[in-house]
């Protein structure tokens, strides 16, 4: 039987990386939706390749260009918000939340409200608002199926485990671009070097969270919302290779782990075919050639932003919204060549600090203080320009 599929972020790196599995296998999977944010002309190539029945562009002023590109191809086009949890609620068996950003969230409450099976890689969803999401999900009957690769490890890793018998998870972190660098040369670092990741190809802006740590920081977050541990019984390892994606110790002192090359195909492959496997282009390990594995801690000194993160989980409440929202103003800074890289984790920290928010109870809420966080640290960094 084939499987329907609607894709959130068709055009990044994870919305590519799906579209490249399902059209792999045509006879297994069918794509009902596809979004993208601004490329009109990206999205309706893909629409009308997989024959998706509905394409919507977040930026209503694309719409016409959309329009054209799928005049003839019987796939409708739409625009804006609602269009955006339109596509994310219709009616498909597994919806691939690939947004990135605090943008995705709503869009991936109106699938987990519609009771949907959600292969989740926007982790700022989770980060934001994870509290609310799981208890949607309780309620509605929604699952989420955790793409991102060390949260999909895990996963795999507990498939058949009793949850009390999980005594902590072990996140490993490749230490991004800078793992060696001194602080000296972290702190001249150009957006070229903090994007050119050592084992991964992704988007930009989880790029730079690699090289800040900032993305292991949210991890932790988000594997505290997935898994319902504590933030004392999650570490966090740097691990260089790539190849281990994440560890489960159990109560009895084993440790399982979840092994394989770099490749977003394979985690993303395990959330599309879920509770099955499917076979993947992804390259096979060969052990001799890697040859060896190496663990470390992680240097909270060049990496502040991965303590801040922890910092945030432990306050709880609106603290993590916060990290986030500051983190994403900071990391646009950064790539537009506004602000030094080391600037990123004092902006999260000034924000963090000057934060008062108290713990939202609704979606609009997380939204409002998302949106005054981002507004705060805008004002800051004109002021610190004048
Ligand atoms: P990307 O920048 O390559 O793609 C993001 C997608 O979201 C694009 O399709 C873009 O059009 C869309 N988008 C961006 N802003 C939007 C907005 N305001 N409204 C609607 N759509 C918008 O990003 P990516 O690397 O594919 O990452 C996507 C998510 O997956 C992120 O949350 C990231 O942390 C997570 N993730 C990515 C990887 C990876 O290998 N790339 C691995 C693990 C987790
Ligand atoms: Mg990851």
């Amino acid at each position: 039987m084939t499987k329907t599929i609607s894709i959130l972020g068709a055009t990044g790196s994870v919305g590519r990386s799906t579209l490249d599995l399902v059209e792999r296998n045509p006879d297994r999977f069918e794509i009902v939706a596809v979004t993208a944010a601004t490329n009109a002309d990206a999205l309706a190539k893909i629409a009308r390749r997989t024959g998706a029945k509905l394409a919507v562009i977040a930026d209503e002023t694309r719409l016409a260009e959309l329009q054209a590109g799928l005049a003839g191809s019987g796939c409708r086009a739409a625009a804006g918000e609602e269009a955006l949890s339109e596509a994310a609620a219709a009616d498909a068996d597994l919806v691939i939340a690939a947004i990135v950003g605090c943008a995705g969230l709503t869009p991936v409450m109106a699938a987990i409200e519609k009771g949907r099976i959600v292969a989740l890689a926007n982790k700022e969803a989770l980060v934001t608002a994870g509290a609310l999401m799981t208890q949607a999900a309780a309620r509605s009957g929604a699952v989420l199926l955790p793409v991102d690769s060390e949260h999909n490890a895990i996963f795999q890793c507990i498939a058949s485990a009793r949850r009390e018998d999980v005594s902590k998870i072990i996140l490993t972190a490749s230490g991004g671009p800078f793992r060696t660098s001194p602080a000296e040369a972290i702190a001249a670092a150009t957006p070229a070097q903090a994007v050119a990741h050592p084992n991964w190809s992704m988007g930009a802006k989880i790029s730079v969270d690699c090289a800040t740590l900032m993305n292991k920081g949210l991890e932790l977050i988000e594997a505290h919302y997935l898994f319902g541990l504590g933030a004392n019984r999650i570490d966090v390892v740097i691990h260089p290779q790539s190849v281990v994606h994440s560890l489960v110790e159990f109560v009895d002192g084993s440790v399982l782990a979840q092994l394989g090359s770099p490749d977003m195909r394979i985690p993303i492959a395990y959330t599309l075919a879920w509770p099955e496997r499917m076979a993947t282009p992804a390259q096979r390990l060969d052990l001799p050639s890697i040859a060896r594995l190496d663990f470390e801690q992680p240097d909270l000194k060049r990496f502040p932003a991965l303590r801040l993160a922890r910092e945030a989980l432990e306050a709880g409440g609106a603290a993590p919204i916060v990290l986030n929202a500051a983190n994403e103003v900071a990391v646009a800074s950064f790539l537009a060549g506004e602000i030094a890289f080391p600037e990123i984790a004092a902006i999260v920290e000034r924000a963090l600090s000057a934060s008062d928010h108290a713990a939202p109870g609704t979606i609009a809420e997380v939204l409002e203080i998302d949106r005054l966080t981002r507004e705060r640290v805008q004002t800051a960094k004109q002021m610190a320009c004048q």
